[in-house]
């Protein structure tokens, strides 16, 4: 299908699986006519392989220039003193919210009918990383120390953040998830901004609060209970992994980080070097990161389009990667959902 290509969007193909999941993905994103003009940019190590440098300044250029980018896995290179590619792209464009949206697609998953959407905090809290070393006797490294900070401002903006995103999706409750009983300033001041926002939205959207080991228990025993889960950094990452088990593990959890300059959406899996060029990768976490990038630009049209190709596909178990149970490879896949579309 031959559709306009107006709205300008970084791709970056990545390494390992990367350019083969990503070129499943455009097919798909083709065949619904999605108005991506893509600007192909490197990162990772097919760009340090290309100009020594994992994130060129050419690819930072792009995303600002575009505000929009679709990416797949990046191998991080090991040692180097190479600072992590998503930390700086983090950094660079002030991307505070991840957000990992958490439904069940495959038939048989563990838990059914599960529809839940985490927000982390993508800035601050532990993940800033302020760690040293304390000398005991002879041991330089004795005792090792870490700090976090969470910023009033920074609160405020993510819990917010949460409760835009539960107004504008229709959802009914958001749960702020904390550990003030201990960390009684670092994420009490989260809780306190919390029920400040929360206040605000009274009426229209329900708030209520877990500590976190309570809901990580919970998430297990009941994970319909939760509609939006809110929370710092730390939490954020150790949950959203939890959640994606909950529906079929890495191959089906996509992630967007949004910032006030610009939204990255990508796959929440690693590069899968021990699968890549093999033609086995699972297409379908980058596929539904694309779709969050649809809804982004305003085009629900699209991905619901594409999510109803992917539940009609799913329900024929021998279509499937063989990481989701079916025996088809990545490209045989591809072709298959494209029938569904
Ligand atoms: P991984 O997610 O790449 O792989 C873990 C396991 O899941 C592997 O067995 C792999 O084959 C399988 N797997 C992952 N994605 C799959 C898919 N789409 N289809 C089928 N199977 C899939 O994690 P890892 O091995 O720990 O990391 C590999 C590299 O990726 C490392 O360099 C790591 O730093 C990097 N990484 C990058 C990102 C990112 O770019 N956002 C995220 C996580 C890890």
């Amino acid at each position: 299908m031959s559709a306009e290509k107006t709205i300008p969007a970084t791709l970056i193909p990545g390494d390992g699986i990367g350019p083969e999941i990503m070129d499943a993905v455009t097919e798909i994103l083709d065949a619904v006519g999605a108005p991506f003009a893509w600007d192909k940019q490197l990162a990772g190590m097919a760009a340090v392989d290309a100009t020594g440098n994992p994130l060129p300044p050419q690819t930072i250029d792009s995303i600002r220039r575009t505000g929009l980018a679709l990416k797949s896995p990046l191998t991080t290179p090991v040692g180097g003193g190479f600072k992590s590619i998503n930390v700086t792209l983090r950094q660079e464009f002030g991307l505070y919210a991840n957000l990992r949206p958490t439904r069940t697609f495959v038939p048989g998953a563990r838990f059914d009918k599960i529809d839940l959407v985490l927000v982390r905090e993508n800035l601050e809290g532990y993940y800033a990383a302020m760690e040293s070393y304390i000398p005991v006797g002879d041991d330089p490294h004795g005792i090792a120390t870490g700090a976090g900070y969470n910023s009033r401002a920074e609160c405020n903006r993510i819990v917010r953040f949460a409760f835009e995103y539960a107004v504008k999706h229709g959802r009914k409750k958001v749960t702020l998830v904390h550990k003030a009983n201990i960390l009684k300033l670092l994420t009490g001041l989260f809780l306190e901004e919390g029920r400040k926002v929360a206040k605000e939205y009274e009426g229209r959207v329900e708030c209520n609060e877990r500590i976190v080991d309570a809901c990580a228990m919970q998430l297990v025993i009941d994970p319909w209970q939760y509609d939006v889960i809110v929370t710092t950094n730390l939490f954020g990452d150790i949950l959203s992994d939890l959640t994606a088990g909950l529906v079929g593990g890495l191959g089906m959890a996509p992630g967007a980080n949004i910032g006030e300059k610009a939204a990255v959406f990508e796959a929440v899996h690693g590069s899968a070097p021990d699968i890549a060029g093999k033609d086995l990768a699972n297409p379908l976490a980058l596929l539904l990161a694309a779709n969050m990038m649809l809804e982004h630009i305003g085009r629900a049209d699209l991905s619901t389009r594409i999510e109803s190709g992917i539940r009609a596909v799913i329900t024929k178990p021998e279509l499937l990667t063989r990481d989701l149970g079916g025996k088809s490879g990545t490209r045989e896949f591809t072709a298959a959902l494209k029938q569904h579309l």
